[in-house]
Formats: C-alpha cells, structure tokens, sequence
C-alpha cells in the first residue's frame, strides 16, 4: 500500500513507501501522506475477528498498511510488545453507561492517555525500520502535556533513538511533567522551557529549518500528522464495532477533538468497510471544528483554556486529510485551500462540500459548566468516573445520537487521575490514582531549563545526541 501526499499536483503523484511515511511525517510539499487507496474488510473480515484480542485485532486491521516494510511474524511480535504493559487484559475495554451508551476505555497505556495506543506501537516501529537502516534518529517534539510523555514512553530505551521534548516551564501539570521527567532511559530528553507552549513549537520548527542541523541529527518527529499514529488508532474502533454486533449490526462513536487525528482514524475505519453509521465530533470552548459544522465556515479563532487541555486547539491539522476527500482527491485544491486558510484564516469550502461533510459528522461543543455536570451526572448515575476529556465526548454523544437504537461508544481518552482537580470540583472527591501514576508521583526528577533560545537548545541536543556523535565522528 503506497502513499501519497495530500499536496502532490504532479500527474501521476509519487507514490511513497511506509518507511518514508513513517520517517518524515510531513510531506516534502508540506502535505499530508494518504494511503493511495483503502484496505478493505469484508463483512467475513469483520465476523472473524469476532471473541480475537486487541492484538489479533490490531495485527488484521494494521498489516495492509504497512507496504510489506515488515515481517508478518516480526510485526505481530512488536504488536504483542507494543501492549504488553496495557494494565488491562482486553487494552481497550468497553463499559455500559446504559441507554445503549458505552464507554471505550483509551487509558490503559503507561501514561494513561490513549496517545499510548498509537506511539508504544509507533515507538517500535521506528526502531525496527531503523535497525533495518542502520541509521540513528533524533526525535524532537513541542509538548503542553499528553503526547510528549506517551511519545517518551514509545521510545524509551530504543537504542537508535534519542527523543528531546520541550515542554513550558510551569505551565503543564505536575503528572505530566513528571511522567517525562522521571524516566529515567540515557536516550529521553525532557526539557523544560522559558516560554509558552507556542515558543516550544516554535523551536522546533527552527530546530527542523535549519537544514545543515536537521540532516547532522537526523531529526524527524512523531507528532500527530504521522500517518502510523492514525493507523495504530483504527484498532479501537473496529475492536469496539465488532464487540457491539458489526457486520450486522451498525455503531456510532463519538471522539473528543482537537488535533482531528482520532476522529479521522474513525473515519477510515468507515471507509475500511466497518458499518459506522454516525461519527460525533465533540469540542470544547475551542470550536472551530464545531461552528465549521453549523455554519459551513471554518474560521480561525484564539485559543482559551479550558478544563480539557488536550483539546485546546484551534488549528486542526489532520482536518486536511478529510478536506483531501472533500476535494476528491485534488491536490492543487487542497494546497490552495490550506494556503488560503493561513492567509485569510478561512478555509474555502463549498455548500456541496459542507453538506457531504454534515452527512459524514456531527458536532457538538460542551464547555467547562457542560463538562463538570456531566463527570458528576455519569458518576451519579454508574459510578464511573470520567476525566474532562471523556466527559465531554459523553455529554456531545448524549446529545447528538440520531438513532436510539444504535450502540453509541463515546471514547474516554484519558484517565481521571491525570486531572484530579476538576473531578473534584465535579464530585466532591479526587479520583482513585493507578499504581503507575502514584509511583511517578514519587521517583526523582530530571528536569534540566533552558532559556526560550534555539543557540542554547541546539547546543544541547548536538551535546546530548547520539546522532551528532556519529555525524561528527564521520565528517
Ligand atoms: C490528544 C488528546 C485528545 C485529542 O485528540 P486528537 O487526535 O488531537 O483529536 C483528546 N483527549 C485527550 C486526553 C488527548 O490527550
């Protein structure tokens, strides 16, 4: 299965191999890599991986993807790895909420958020293709909380890997300062930085430009564009279609939003053949994706905080994938679109486009009053305990489901523990904390700060990475 960019004009586009999808994340047009067609399962496809595991799940469901770069018998090893550590048996379990509610639990991961399910298994892949290679890389990434530890916890101890992350000083929680900085892996860099999460990402980019730096480290990066990442994250969304009666029966999910990466992963599950008749996308107060779906406009806004971090975003970057499917396919529209977007802050879409996009999705958008009630509704009624981000999806998919009849799986993304303050401010208690994060809580830190500089921040990674040793010791 090779890829294409989503920006490619040339007729015929490249066709890209998964290792290089894999590698460089972005495109070389500064698009975004599509398989060139979609893997399909049958509805046989489907009835068979009925009573299999995540694994086995994982293995059918992944395997097209990868364009023959590994080993069928290699590729189910580093699944089975890539989840062993998942603290519950069946990885993605499924709970009633009742109503034909459901809730998909993402949270088993060592960081206990679902970036876990997609980066583990990233992680290992970038070690096998590597190896494969010979070659050593650099990661490095800009972080306001999740995706920086799941992204160390995928890389920590791979010997071809070194991994920077920059994160604003004093600006993210203490679990997720700690799950970075308590590793204690040679090859993991958690940096702390005197700026914002924007001057973090900010550094990187000029850290990526600055092209005699980025080839002597052989950067590359695994943020939430990487195709594999989407790949990894189709999983949990046949393993629950299958669970809950597909092929016969159909199902809807409703994801918590911010990058449009989980959402988009929903969406080629539904391309793949699983019988997903309604996909709810939920937002908090940061709605652009939501006011696109109203009103047909997809405007910039600013970004405010709110009690679900993880989605306070306004720029939805894997949007572009399903705007490539809006446009049929035309990479000159997308490239046009997308530019026109940065330039004017709107997105061109047509009323056509709006409305092929309305029968895809619907939105809702629930803000911090809307969270807090419905952590503390969920827990009157079920006992369960739902983080911010889980709660939002819950709320959007009680409030968006079409069809009563239909099993509806809202996704909780992240455990409670990760954001005790607002659980308590919702239901009067903190919530039980997991072993793995208690024992983070206590061990030792390694918190090295750096000034908002790109001189100082290269100068550590040139010092720190084992890529630069090579690269000097060859030249
Ligand atoms: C990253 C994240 C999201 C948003 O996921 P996208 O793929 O960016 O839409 C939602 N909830 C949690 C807890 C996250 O960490």
């Amino acid at each position: 299965m090779p890829y294409l960019s989503t920006r490619d004009r040339r007729q015929p586009p490249e066709r890209v191999p998964f290792d290089a999808v894999l590698r460089d994340g972005l495109a070389h047009d500064g698009g975004l890599y599509l398989p060139a067609e979609w893997p399909k399962l049958s509805a046989a496809d489907l009835t068979a991986l009925r009573g299999k595991s995540y694994a086995e799940i994982a293995l059918r469901v992944t395997t097209p993807f990868l364009d023959g770069i590994v080993a069928p018998k290699q590729w189910e090893k580093m699944i089975a790895e890539a989840y062993a550590d998942f603290d519950d048996p069946e990885i993605a379990p499924l709970k009633p909420l009742g109503d034909g509610f459901w809730l998909e639990e993402l949270f088993h991961g060592p960081t206990l958020a679902f970036k876990d399910y997609a980066l583990q298994l990233v992680g290992k892949l970038f070690e096998y293709v590597l190896e494969e290679r010979r070659a050593r890389v650099t990661i490095i990434g800009a972080t306001s909380g999740d995706t920086g530890s799941a992204a160390i916890a995928g890389c920590s101890g791979a010997a071809l890997v070194d991994i920077f992350m920059l994160y604003p000083k004093g600006r993210i929680s203490e679990a997720q300062r700690r799950q970075m900085t308590t590793v204690a892996a040679e090859n993991v860099h958690a940096i702390a930085i005197d700026g914002t999460f924007d001057d973090c990402q900010d550094l990187v980019k000029a850290m990526f430009a600055d092209a005699p730096f980025r080839r002597d480290l052989n950067l590359s990066a695994v943020n939430s564009i990487n195709w594999a990442r989407i790949m990894a994250q189709i999983v949990y969304y046949v393993a629950a279609a299958v669970a809950l009666g597909a092929p016969e029966r159909k199902v809807g999910f409703t994801v918590p939003t911010g990058n449009f990466g989980n959402v988009f992963a929903c969406q080629v599950a539904r391309r793949m053949g699983v019988p997903i008749s309604e996909i709810v996308i939920a937002t908090n107060r940061n709605d652009i994706l939501t006011r696109f779906f109203e009103t047909g406009r997809m405007t910039m806004g600013t970004v405010e905080a709110s009690l679900s971090p993880s989605m306070d975003i306004q720029v939805a970057s894997n949007f572009e994938r399903f705007y490539f499917e809006l446009k049929h396919g035309d990479a000159g529209a997308v490239g046009e679109g997308v530019a026109a977007f940065r330039k004017t802050g709107t997105l061109p879409v047509t009323e056509a486009e709006w409305k092929t996009a309305r029968d895809a999705f619907t939105a809702a958008r629930v803000d911090d009053d809307g969270t807090l009630a419905e952590i503390k509704a969920t827990h009157d009624a079920t006992g369960i305990v739902l983080d911010p981000h889980s709660a939002i999806a819950v709320a959007a998919a009680k409030a968006k489901r079409r069809d009563p009849n239909l099993p509806m799986v809202a996704l909780a993304t992240a455990h409670p523990a990760k954001f005790p303050e607002a659980v308590k401010r919702a239901i009067g208690k903190l919530p039980e904390v997991p072993e793995r994060l208690a024992q983070v809580m206590r061990l030792a830190e390694r918190a090295p700060s750096l000034p908002n500089s790109l001189a100082a921040v290269e100068d550590y990674v040139r010092t720190y990475a084992r890529a630069a040793q090579t690269a000097g010791a060859a030249s």
